[in-house]
């Protein structure tokens, strides 16, 4: 290889200046370069003399950094030199190259510090399938060894700190996520979120002057030990939030005074076509058989009741029966005199259940999912048409609403047809061409009450956000709705004007009315306002300081999001400190 190659060579691929490239092997997928170190001298590693002098010469292959899309494997033709001071006990030694290489590495610095990056970016596994496409190659476990060495950067000083928990596994185990607000960035992660572990990491940091929190009393705790220098803040969304659940509660209190509005007009719209659009599957799988098992609860429910022969009830009324009998069942205890907690261990509910069914002036009703159409919609009456006509096959029918434009699934167009079937069975031949597809086969089981139909009564859910939401951004139809709650009970009247108050006074940030507003709302006679207003009374600097700062946990909950991610790329088998790190170091 020409000296001038060999330059331009070296310059392409960004070797040290003591390095000459001797020869270049490309093949498809790789390029082997001989190179060889053109100091004249060494310094010996023990006593630091420089030694010109050459012992022997061996051969070491080491991989780097991929150019072109191949493999780069360098041949380093490395020397040992004689070392020539008398006192020195070491007689030879090799020649180091730490710019390039580390001593018994068997890749380059910067190989290594890509697969670092790799390995931060994806995981184990991943990484390992990746970097055939990047050029390199790697095992999983190397790419974490690589991880391992990684340093972590030191914790800078925080003046505005964000803290919140995250889910180790939701509902179960729990850890503590520290924000640098003013820097938008996590700067660490705690294993739990004791008080204790939050109080040593703030003793820690003196220098926090704001701590924005959720309104959990962990943290208000933690916060207060910790850092008692620091200005707490709740966080206004929580706020909102706290009273937007305390709302529910009384709504579903009063749920037999909210407004009944139509089942078919309202946006949950289930009755008209959820009896024509059966959860039936083509094919029952049999009761406990591995499909069976996979089958959804509702579909279960259904094809056991379809197997059994029994009465057939649609599946949302088997589970409103069952929901019926829960509800009957803790009333019955509730009588016994026997304590909230009590009723749940028995009864296997838990006991925010059994407390929503206790306080519920009537049984409370589920709001069911809307209706969103389906696409097979459009064809119904062509196949109707068709089956009224003697054409009772499927897969010609299938064929011939294809044939007109339809694009769905197979699956979705048999769901309608065995259902068709069915009914058509279940009818006499003379009344087939009154068949209606839409109509709803539902039976009501003796001991529940009539269930009103087509008109239900509102779902407090529904009602509560309704409440607090801002009369401008409700459309016609909704500020109906509103009037109506309103009108109901003289309680809905004044819970809502309290609801709208506290939101308006929250948006512009009126912090001198909360006092009056505390008063208004522990003078008003509703249990829950008055408890929601208890709690801001125990929090109360902080939830003042809310009204006026510029903080809250937007960016907190963003890094929560940002981390759920880290934890999910690794399949959530990592532990601690590998998600630490991952979430520290993020790519
Ligand atoms: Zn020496």
């Amino acid at each position: 290889m020409s000296l001038a190659n060999a330059e331009v060579l070296s310059s392409v691929l960004l070797l040290p200046e003591s390095i000459a490239i001797e020869a270049v092997y490309p093949s498809k997928t790789q390029l082997t370069v001989q190179i060889v170190c053109v100091r004249q001298s060494a310094a010996c590693p023990l006593c630091q003399q420089s030694s010109e002098r050459i012992h022997s010469r061996y051969g070491r292959t080491v991989a780097d950094v991929p150019c072109g899309g191949r493999r780069v494997i360098l041949a380093l033709t490395v020397r040992k030199f004689v070392c020539h001071t008398p006192t020195c006990p070491r007689k030879l030694f090799t020649e180091r190259l730490p710019d390039l290489v580390q001593s018994y590495a068997r890749m380059t610095n910067r190989l290594s510090e890509h697969l670092q990056i790799l390995g931060l970016a994806t995981c184990g596994q991943l990484g390992e399938r990746l970097a055939p496409k990047l050029g390199m190659k790697v095992s999983g476990p190397t790419l974490l060894r690589r991880m391992k060495t990684v340093s972590l950067p030191p914790v800078a000083r925080v003046r505005v700190l964000g803290i919140d928990d995250w889910a180790w596994k939701k509902g179960q185990t729990y850890g503590t996520i520290l924000v640098d607000l003013e820097r938008r960035r996590t700067i660490d992660l705690l294993p739990d979120r004791a008080t204790e572990t939050v109080v040593a990491w703030l003793r820690a940091h003196p220098e926090v002057e704001i701590v924005s929190r959720d309104r959990g009393s962990e943290y208000a705790a933690a916060a207060k030990k910790g850092a008692p220098q620091a200005q707490q803040i709740a966080d206004r969304f929580h706020l909102l939030l706290n009273l937007r659940e305390k709302l529910k509660e009384l709504m579903a209190r009063k749920q037999k005074h909210l407004p009944e509005i139509e089942a078919a007009a309202s946006d949950a719209i289930p009755d008209k076509v959820r009896g024509g659009l059966p959860v039936l599957a083509p094919a029952q799988p049999e009761e406990g058989t591995r499909s069976f098992r996979r089958m959804s609860p509702r579909l279960r429910a259904t094809a056991s009741c379809s197997c059994a022969g029994e009465a057939k009830e649609a599946p949302s009324q088997v589970s409103r029966s069952n929901r019926y009998a829960r509800y009957q069942a803790v009333q019955i205890l509730h009588e016994q005199a026997l304590s909230e907690r009590e009723i749940a261990r028995r009864l296997k509910l838990s006991r925010k259940t059994v407390h929503r069914f206790l306080v519920a002036e009537s049984f409370p009703e589920r709001s069911r999912p809307p209706y969103r159409g389906s696409i097979l919609d459009p064809y119904k009456p062509y196949i109707l048409e068709r089956w009224k006509a003697g054409c009772w096959n499927g897969t010609q029918l299938l064929h011939e609403v294809k044939r007109r434009g339809y694009t769905g699934s197979e699956s979705l167009f048999r769901l309608f047809i065995v259902n068709l079937r069915k009914q058509h069975q279940e009818a006499a031949t003379s009344t087939v061409l009154a068949l209606d597809v839409s109509e709803a086969h539902v039976t009501v089981a003796a001991d529940l009450p009539p269930k009103p139909s087509p008109k239900r009564r509102m779902s407090p859910s529904r009602a509560s956000w309704l409440c607090v939401s801002q009369p401008c951004k409700l459309d016609e139809k909704q500020r109906q709705q509103v009037e109506e709650i309103r009108a109901a009970h003289p309680d809905l009247e004044s819970a809502y004007r309290l609801c709208q108050a506290f939101v308006s006074m929250l948006k512009e940030r009126r912090d001198e009315d909360l006092d009056q507003w505390l008063a208004q709302a522990k003078g008003s006679g509703i249990a829950e306002l008055k408890s929601f207003a208890q709690g801001i009374g125990r929090d109360y600097d902080a939830v003042r300081a809310a009204f006026s700062s510029e903080w809250s946990q937007g960016q907190v909950e963003a890094q929560v999001n940002c981390l759920k991610l880290q934890k999910r790329i690794m399949f959530g088998r990592a532990n601690f400190d590998f998600l630490r790190l991952r979430v520290l170091c993020r790519v």
